[in-house]
């Protein structure tokens, strides 16, 4: 009896398992197509800048908007991206459509828009990652300048030396590295005067709480300054409320990120509003 149960157990086990196993195969497939039928939509949430209270960039954030579906989420889709593997062509899908819309837009002339893209751990460490990023801006014809890597400390916290390498490699390309979602990476310190960072961007965790919680202002009042000490530029992630933009202005923070300024937008309306706010307005004929 004991025996029979064991069995009865094991095959209801595995069966739960292959459930599993055959949702998530159905996912990868549905995943590899989504990117040949073209799926994916980039949407983009201006950064500002806190000294002028213009807009100095916009974030690309990439959704799945399957044909007969709702829109999926990347937090839903990204994880199993980079489990596969599909984050590599994806990721460079991503790469090159965010810098045809900045090149885009400059030629459409706007002034200049800094495109900050968020790269995965996959696709940091895969083998052609600078040559790709040289390519698509070749191909795109946006200066470097423009472009801004968004990196997360996980991705340091294995192959320390390999990832200097890349990050010194990518730096000579002339792009920009912002380390994104910063304090939440269980990482040391120690890279931050190693790696040629450029910008911190402090993790929507610790904006959220602000006007509640004296350990978050601790915590962001202390990042402030230290990217002020270290010559980092510095920008806040989640910026909700007039509460927290006051708490931010006092401590110096040079950029702001969040709900309070755009939400992400799909290209068409992000396009629109950038026209009407930079773009010089026709004189009107006086009659
Ligand atoms: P992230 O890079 O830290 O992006 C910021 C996230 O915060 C975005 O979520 C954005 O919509 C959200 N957000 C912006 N302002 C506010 C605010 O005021 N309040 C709140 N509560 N949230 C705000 P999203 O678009 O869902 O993306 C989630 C994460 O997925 C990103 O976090 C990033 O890690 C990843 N992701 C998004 N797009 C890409 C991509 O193109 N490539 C890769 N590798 N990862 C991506
Ligand atoms: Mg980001
Ligand atoms: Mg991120
Ligand atoms: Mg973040």
């Amino acid at each position: 009896l004991a025996k029979q149960e064991g069995r009865n157990t094991y095959r209801f086990h595995t069966k739960a398992l292959s459930i599993a196993a055959n949702e998530r195969l159905a996912l990868e497939t549905r995943l590899r197509h989504a990117l040949i039928a073209n799926e994916f939509i980039l949407h983009y949430q201006p950064l500002i800048d806190a000294r002028s209270n213009r807009i100095a960039g916009v974030e690309a954030l990439v959704r799945w908007q399957p044909v007969d579906g709702e829109m999926v989420p990347p937090a839903k889709f990204i994880p199993i991206t980079e489990e596969t593997g599909l984050i590599v062509p994806l990721g460079e899908w991503i790469l090159r459509t965010a810098c045809n819309q900045a090149r885009a837009w400059m030629d459409a002339g706007l002034p200049p828009l800094v495109m900050a893209v968020n790269l995965s751990v996959r696709q940091f460490q895969s083998e052609n990652m600078v040559s790709m990023v040289r390519r698509v801006l070749a191909d795109t014809g946006l200066p470097a300048e423009y472009l801004e890597l968004e990196l997360t400390e996980t991705m340091f916290i294995e192959r320390g030396e390999q990832s200097i390498a890349t990050l010194k490699a990518l730096k000579n390309l002339g792009v920009c590295l912002a380390i994104d979602d910063f304090g939440t990476g269980y990482s040391s310190l120690a890279y931050l005067k190693r790696f040629p960072i450029d910008k911190l961007k402090i993790d929507q965790s610790f904006v959220r709480d602000l006007a509640e919680d004296p350990n978050d202002r601790e915590i962001a009042a202390t990042i402030i300054a230290m990217a002020r000490g270290l010559k980092l530029e510095v920008l806040a992630e989640g910026v909700e409320t007039e509460q927290q933009l006051s708490f931010l202005q006092q401590h110096g923070c040079d950029y702001y990120q969040g709900y309070l300024f755009h939400r992400p937008a799909p290209p068409a309306q992000l396009d629109k509003w950038l026209r009407d706010k930079l773009l010089p307005k026709y004189q009107s004929v006086p009659n």
